[in-house]
Order: C-alpha cells, then sequence, then structure tokens
C-alpha cells in the first residue's frame, strides 16, 4: 500500500480555561473531524494532494466556527477580508489572494491564480474581479459575519484594552503518487487595519510545500511568522540541516524567540509521511489522519 496523510489546523491560540464554551468547542472538533474526512476521502482513493487540501480548507471555509471564509474576524471597519494560498509541491506552482472580500472560498480563488493567471498573487478588488470571471461564489457581508465575530468586533472597537483574535486553517497533505501540498487560508487578527496582509498568503511565510522536503502550514501572530519566515524555516532545516521534521518545526518557532514573539503553530508534512502538529500557545485546533489510520482529533496542548 503506498504512503498517504493529511494533516489539519483550524488555529493556534492562547485559550484561558473557561473561555471556549463547551458548545464551540463541540463545534469545533466536528468541523475538523468533517474537513479531515472531505480531504482524507480523496486522497484515500488515489487522488491529488492538492485537490485535498483545497478541500479541507472549503470545508472549514464554510464553518462559521472558524476563522476563515464564513466566520472570518472583522477589520477595524467591520468589513472581511481574507488572505489565502495553496502551493504545489511537485510542480512550486502557487496561487495567492490577499485581502479579498465577498469570495466564499478564498482558496478556490488562491487555486485559479495559480491556474488561470500569470501570477502568483492577487489582491482585494483584482482577486474579486478574477472571480467573478471564474464564475466562483460571491456573497455579501451578512452570509460572512456571524454573531459571534460582530460582538467580538463591537468590544474591540469599544473597549479599550480588548483583546484582538486571531485564528486560521490550514492543510498538509501527501498523496498516493508522492507529492506534496498545502493550503491555508484565513480572516486574519479581527480589528486588523484595512489592507493588512498576514503570513498565510505569503509564500515562505505561512505556507510553504515543496516535495524535496515538506509542506508546511502556519497559524499564530501572521507579523512575527512572515518576519520569520517560518514555512521557509522547516523547508530549510530539512533539507539542508537534515532534521527530522518535528525537530525542524520545533527549530522554526524557537528562531529568535526573543524579537519574534507570539503565538506560533505549524502542521508539516514530508514525502515518507511523516507528520508534525508543534505549537508554542496552550491550544491548536488539529487533525490528522495517516494511510488508513484511525482519525485523530485534538485542541488542547495536552491531549
Ligand atoms: N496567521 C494569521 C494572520 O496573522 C492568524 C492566525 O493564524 O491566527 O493573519
Amino acid at each position: 500500500m503506498k504512503k498517504y496523510a493529511l494533516v489539519i489546523h483550524g488555529g493556534a491560540v492562547t485559550m484561558k480555561p473557561g473561555e471556549l464554551s463547551p458548545e464551540e468547542e463541540a463545534a469545533q472538533r466536528e468541523g475538523l473531524a468533517d474537513a479531515l474526512q472531505a480531504g482524507w476521502k480523496i486522497l484515500h482513493r488515489g487522488g491529488p494532494a492538492l485537490d485535498a487540501v483545497e478541500a479541507v480548507v472549503r470545508s472549514l471555509e464554510d464553518n462559521e466556527h472558524f476563522n476563515a471564509g464564513r466566520g472570518s474576524g472583522l477589520t477595524q471597519q467591520g468589513e472581511v477580508k481574507m488572505d489565502a494560498a495553496i502551493m504545489d509541491g511537485r510542480t512550486l506552482k502557487a496561487g495567492a489572494v490577499s485581502a479579498v472580500p465577498y469570495v466564499q472560498n478564498p482558496i478556490s480563488l488562491a487555486r485559479a491564480v495559480m491556474e488561470h493567471s500569470p501570477h502568483v498573487g492577487l489582491a482585494e478588488l483584482g482577486a474579486l474581479e478574477l472571480a467573478l470571471e471564474k464564475g466562483l461564489p460571491v456573497r455579501g457581508p451578512s452570509y460572512f459575519i456571524t454573531e459571534k465575530t460582530y460582538q467580538q468586533w463591537l468590544e474591540i472597537v469599544q473597549k479599550e484594552g480588548a483583546m484582538a483574535g486571531h485564528d486560521t486553517v490550514g492543510a498538509v497533505a501527501l498523496d498516493q503518487d508522492g507529492n506534496l501540498a498545502v493550503a491555508t487560508s484565513t480572516g486574519g487578527i479581527e480589528g486588523q487595519l484595512k489592507g493588512r496582509v498576514g503570513d498565510s498568503p505569503i509564500l515562505g511565510g505561512g505556507t510553504y510545500a515543496s516535495n524535496d522536503s515538506c509542506a508546511v502550514s502556519c497559524t499564530g501572530d501572521g507579523e512575527v511568522i512572515m518576519r520569520g519566515a517560518l514555512a521557509h524555516e522547516v523547508y530549510a532545516l530539512v533539507k539542508y540541516k537534515g532534521l527530522p521534521l518535528a525537530e525542524a518545526c520545533q527549530a522554526a518557532l524557537a528562531l529568535r524567540d526573543d524579537e519574534l514573539k507570539g503565538d506560533k503553530g505549524m502542521i508539516a508534512i514530508d514525502p515518507h509521511g511523516n507528520i508534525a502538529l508543534e505549537f508554542n500557545s496552550n491550544f491548536m485546533r488539529r487533525a490528522y489522519r495517516v494511510g488508513n489510520g484511525e482519525p485523530v482529533v485534538a485542541m488542547w496542548k495536552d491531549e
């Protein structure tokens, strides 16, 4: 039997006990399990890693319990502006969108940038226009903004010192042909400035895949992750230093930790089917399934 595996995340944050209601936690666990299954069945029947990571991220984007697509955090102006990127480890082809509004599945738009444009990245209206041209579904603000994200936004804009949350969704996969792929998508940081671009659509920052090393999707404080080029750091530590995947992720998370303080998390996979799920916070929504093994879903550090 050929190897295949899938690892997904729904964001790494520092979470106080009691901050997450049991209902919300259950809904997020269910969302992770559903998204894992959506991608795993593609890999199981011999489909491409690229399709599997896109399917996972679409499922999480459609789920209002995650900060990507529907349920994205709002900008300071109360708008939804999303970032996403997808990368094919076989060809090094990639597509990314930044600060894009209204598009139901930014990850599929990122794939359209990769497949139907001469560019790697498109932003804001340019990205939206490609979505319209390609007939990708677009939705009005009421689809994206939920009661939860609206209340979080109100708190941020009304209460001085209110903490802004952040989250992301992502997936890395190895398919039965030995190819790697990654997809990452996010609504970014709640209360972020209009036009902010996070690490997720930055290749080598929050997203990177190359068959000669590994595929990596990051989550956490984007400004910190991109300054450390953490996804590429893992790639380089595996490729040039020969570090095992999990050690490479741990070293990347610890990279210049004094300057690069913040929540940092990542999932990774290599062509041998090794997987890693590493984070410096107490909480990262995550799930994985290796070959035909049991699916695993976890959220807190000690699970
Ligand atoms: N990295 C994302 C961003 O900065 C947020 C997150 O992963 O929590 O946009």
